[in-house]
């Protein structure tokens, strides 16, 4: 008998151990707002979120707003009227939920902004995220180290594309690869012949891959003839696809003419494939498990009272305040390292790129 308890135990002491929320008592529930399954990663953001918070006791109200901001807006006060006692939102439009947050702020509930800025609302309670500017810089620094700028190689011609200009990110990303490209532009060592410049010029409305390509269409047409592009600052990997497309498609990725380095973000298995076929030069890997967890916990500790852990107080002002924020950070990828960062750490299968 007693061996018996003993055994019994153990394992319940194990089981705690392996998992530490399983068996709590209900937690209340989370409504997790994404904006759109046209991209993997925001898949891999919901479902994450969804297993890290259920297996800590919550309750989850999972929605995806298919890229239309009534549709997010939507989404949300409809999680509000169902009585969660946080909201995580991946905005599409990070300035047009303030009326829907203040009302769930009215209503007690806590507001995480997930990994892009919701702006001009005081009601945003923290914002968790990977390094923005940072991951603008690896971008563009993996395109100056393919050219070998640093070695005084040039001058190269490069294209410039930014990310939507609703999503506060956007300007974080061409801001910090503009930190890295800046330099070698007024040397002369990278030209713009298109000289479009600025998220102005260069923005791509929604992230969306199809107008990326007709942008890249139309410099190729306009600014390339005899003379090639060398390099294409990309911000997204669904935007690399469709540059890539338009390149190929007036003759680049051949055995006479090879591709321009091309970069990326989210290491999506399209895109690493591409990688590997040597057509996209590089992309951004964030993981989105450690996300969810980072969320997670700070979800926990603000619900318990708690001062969660937070690693930036003065980068995030959404025009109201400075949010509190946690950045992870971004891990360059390329044809070198891909195997150890995407299939050593996990997040991928090998067998998926066969
Ligand atoms: C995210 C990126 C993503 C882009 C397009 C940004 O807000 O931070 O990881 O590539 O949205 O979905």
């Amino acid at each position: 008998m007693k061996r018996r308890t003993a055994i019994a135990t153990a394992l319940t002491l194990g089981l705690a151990a392996y998992m530490p929320f399983a068996g709590a008592a209900d937690q209340g529930s989370v409504g997790i707002s994404m904006p759109t399954k046209s991209s993997a990663r925001w898949i891999d953001d919901g479902n994450n979120m969804v297993k890290v918070l259920q297996q800590r006791g919550y309750k989850t109200d999972l929605q995806y707003a298919d890229d239309d901001i009534p549709n997010q807006l939507a989404q949300i006060e409809n999680m509000v009227t169902k009585g969660v006692k946080v909201l995580v939102i991946a905005s599409i439009d990070g300035t047009t939920l303030t009326d829907v947050l203040q009302k769930a702020h009215d209503k007690g509930v806590k507001i995480i902004a997930y990994d892009r800025l919701i702006r001009n609302s005081g009601n945003v309670d923290y914002y968790t995220t990977f390094d923005n500017f940072q991951v603008g810089v690896l971008q563009a620094t993996s395109l100056t180290d393919a050219l070998k700028l640093k070695d005084g190689k040039g001058p190269f011609n490069i294209e410039l594309f930014g990310g939507s200009p609703d999503d506060n990110n956007a300007f974080f990303f061409y801001n910090g690869a503009m930190s890295v490209l800046d330099p070698y532009i007024k040397s002369g060592k990278l030209v713009v012949r298109s000289k479009q410049m600025g998220m102005d010029k260069v923005g791509t409305l929604r992230w969306d891959g199809a107008v990326a390509q007709a942008r890249m269409d139309n410099l190729l047409s306009a600014f390339y003839g005899k003379d090639k592009v060398n390099a294409v600052l990309s911000p997204y990997d669904g935007l690399s696809i469709g540059i890539l497309s338009s390149l190929k498609g007036v003759g680049y990725c051949t055995a006479q003419q090879p591709c321009p380095f091309v970069s990326g973000q989210d290491a999506e298995v399209p895109s690493v494939k591409s990688m590997l076929r040597g057509e996209q030069y590089s992309t951004i890997f964030k993981d989105t498990r450690e996300l969810a967890k980072v969320t997670a916990d700070l979800i926990d500790a603000v619900l318990k009272g708690k001062q969660p852990t937070i690693n930036d107080t003065k980068t995030y002002n959404n025009g109201v305040k400075v949010v509190p924020s946690y950045l992870l950070k971004p891990v360059l990828v390329d044809k070198n390292n891909w195997k150890q960062v995407l299939i050593g750490s996990g997040y991928y299968k090998e067998e998926q790129f066969k």
